[in-house]
This record gives C-alpha cells, structure tokens and sequence, in this order.
C-alpha cells in the first residue's frame, strides 16, 4: 500500500493518520520466505518535522511462521511493532545523487511512502536470532532428516552404537598391546 504525503509535503504541512492494511503474504531474507499467518492493520502517522524531515509512527501486529532453529518446524512468532523514524524527505532527483543512504529510507520515494517496504524494514531489525518451537526441542536426525520430536529412527541408534563399539574395540586393542 502507498500512502500520498503530497500534504504532508505541502506548504501547509497537513499530518497524516492512516489505517492501512498490511498486503504481505509471507515474508522474505534473501532466498528464504515466511509465511505470514495473521496480520492486522497498521496504523501510520506522518508529519512534517522541519528542514525536509519526516516523522513516522507505526504500529502493526503481524505473526510470521519462523523455523525452529532445531526442527525447523515453522513456529509462529508474533511481530509487535511500535515504532518512530525521522527520515529525509527527498525527492526522486535528489534520492538518485544520494545512493548512501537510499537504504536507509528506501520506502519513501518522493511523495510516496510505501507502506509493506516500511513494515518490512521493521521486521527485520526485530527478527529474532533464535527460535525454538520448545525449549526441549530435539532436532531433526542429521543421517535421514527424521523430526525426533515427532518419532525416532534406527539410524540414530545404530549409528551411536555403531560408534561406541568401534570406540570399546580401539581400547581394547590398545590395551592388549
Ligand atoms: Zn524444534
Ligand atoms: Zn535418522
């Protein structure tokens, strides 16, 4: 969703309150993608903050599927974002000379804000580092890719017995010289 800051960005400097609703479908880093699960709308507030700065407050409460860090069983995480940014307000000629910080506010081109890019941005800074579906989460196996939370598979345990023999055998031959 774009939202128009041409009053907001005019000589009268009008502020502006919008209830947007937030269009992301799933989320995504690079080559990975989230799904989000539920989403609410998102209030933003914009004004005019003198010397052609903007500032922005959002709120928006999203749940995104994460993967466990174990598992990588999706686990809903909610996103409750609350924020404020100050932000230069450019115009398209302007943005283009200053490609430095084109990062920065990459959601604001001209009069238009673009809304999803904003959230995006937002929910990167707070993705989480970790997650885990449970605290007591043991992983998938590493040999076949079974999720030991939901069952157990042989090569587990043939693979630890497997080693734990050759281990005693060593020793034993070790030993005996
Ligand atoms: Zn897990
Ligand atoms: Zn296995």
């Amino acid at each position: 969703m774009i939202l128009n800051l041409s009053g907001v960005l005019s000589e009268q400097h009008e502020p502006l309150d919008a209830v947007v609703p937030c269009e992301m479908e799933e989320f995504r880093i690079r080559k990975d993608s989230y799904p989000v699960i539920s989403k609410e709308e998102a209030f933003i507030h914009v004004e005019y903050a003198g010397e052609h700065k903007l500032y922005i407050r959002g709120t928006c409460r999203l749940v995104i599927g994460v993967p466990c860090d174990r598992c990588l069983t999706a686990v809903p995480t909610e996103f409750e974002l609350d924020f404020e940014r100050e932000v230069e307000s450019r115009t398209a000629e302007a943005a283009a000379d200053e490609t430095d910080e084109l990062d920065e506010n990459n959601y604001i081109d001209g009069y238009h804000l673009d809304v999803d890019r904003l959230l995006y941005n937002e929910i990167l800074v707070g993705w989480p580092m970790k997650v885990l579906c449970s605290e007591s989460c043991r992983g998938i196996c590493n040999v076949c890719g079974q999720n030991l939370n939901e069952g157990t598979c042989n090569c587990i345990d043939t693979g630890i017995d497997l080693g734990m023999s050759v281990i005693r055998d060593v020793f034993k031959n070790f030993k005996e010289v």
